[in-house]
């Protein structure tokens, strides 16, 4: 009688960087030296609140999520789906995604079991995913205003990114953290307009995302295609939009960056490291700007510097859902358990213990 151990437990020493990643690093943030670079002065972060968005009036009511039965059995070296946003506003078209189609991408996420992490929480072998929960990783690109938009005192749009966001995860306050990551265009023209379009709310913007929780990475200073240019030229916008987003969250440590139109820099090591002037850069991780969902961080293929993202459109967002939802045991679902890697048992394994 053959016998099949269901599972595989790979135990491990502990995870590449171990327990919760580090959005907010230490107090060690002394001012770096600056050349070239000019900051404005921007008023004390004012506290933002939160419109309630279009969907103010009347609320409809939230579907119940359907408890699906895959659900029991982890595997944490399945695909993970990274997405790729730009801009969030009508009408739905190439790079600009709908409100209320980002809404109802959210409740779909929601309902058939995802969990929203960073992207650096990829790289970091996602220690903070729950038990049965699928991991998914919303990012944005271009630092776009309607990503971000602030009304006079101080409300943030609900129709915004983030104000779609946010009014989402107060509806799920325990299963649907506010996490999503924004590549920012750097600036090093002092307007910061780049930066979400609205450069009197810039700091208090940034000082926001990260309290709540979400990351900040890079997306250099002019959204350059870092394939056609010089070394100088990469280190210099890889050094200076980190320098400037840092300065403006004062404590927050950038780490990832997705390098424009997915164009990798003749030597691969320029995204991970490298200095301009007396500024000096690392990142730990690049987003690419294609490729469908990305391996298990736990598989061999993955490679934090080219981690594949699927860029959003009703089409292909729901193309790979489906998907999923057909093929539940290819996608990554977590243990809840960060010092373990649990993985259903390869079959070469599988055969040799039926002998
Ligand atoms: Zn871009």
């Amino acid at each position: 009688m053959p016998i099949r151990l269901p599972f595989l437990l790979l135990t491990i020493a502990g995870l590449l960087l171990g327990g919760c990643s580090t959005l907010l690093s230490g107090p060690d943030a002394s001012p770096k030296p600056v050349r070239r670079l000019v900051f404005v002065t921007v008023t004390p972060t004012p506290t933002l609140a939160l419109s309630e968005g279009s969907r103010a009036a009347p609320v409809s009511p939230i579907p119940t999520p359907v408890p699906a039965p895959y659900f029991a059995a982890a595997n944490e070296l399945g695909k993970v789906m990274v997405l790729q946003y730009h801009r969030i506003a009508y009408p739905e078209q190439r790079f600009q995604r709908s409100p209320a189609n980002f809404r109802a991408d959210l409740q779909r996420l929601y309902n058939e079991g995802y969990y929203p992490v960073n992207f650096i929480d990829l790289v970091d072998g996602l220690p903070n995913v729950p038990a049965g929960k699928r991991p998914v990783v919303i990012t944005f690109d271009d630092s776009d205003i309607s990503q971000f938009t602030v009304r006079d005192p101080g409300i943030i749009d609900g129709d915004s990114g983030v104000g779609i966001l946010m009014n989402f995860h107060y509806e799920h306050p325990t299963d649907w953290p506010a996490r999503a990551t924004f590549f920012i265009l750097g600036n090093d023209t002092n307007d910061y307009r780049s930066i979400f379009g609205q450069p009197k709310w810039v700091k208090a913007k940034l000082h926001f995302l990260v309290e709540q929780g979400m990351e900040i990475g890079s997306h250099t200073v002019n959204h350059t295609d870092l394939s056609t240019v010089t070394a100088e030229r990469i280190h210099w916008e890889l050094a200076v939009s980190k320098q400037v987003l840092e300065s403006l969250v004062s404590g927050y440590t950038v780490r990832s960056l997705a390098a424009p139109y997915g164009g990798f820099p003749f030597k691969a090591d320029f995204l991970q490291s490298g200095e301009w002037g007396d500024l000096t850069y690392r990142y730990d991780a690049n987003a690419a700007a294609w490729g469908g969902p990305s391996p298990s961080p736990f598989d061999p293929a993955f490679d934090p510097y080219r981690v594949p993202r699927i860029e959003v459109s009703s089409l292909w967002l729901d193309y790979w859902l489906t998907y999923f939802q057909q093929n539940p045991d290819e996608y990554y679902i977590s243990d809840g358990d960060p010092n373990r890697i649990t993985a259903p048992t390869p079959p070469a394994i599988a055969a040799e213990q039926s002998d």
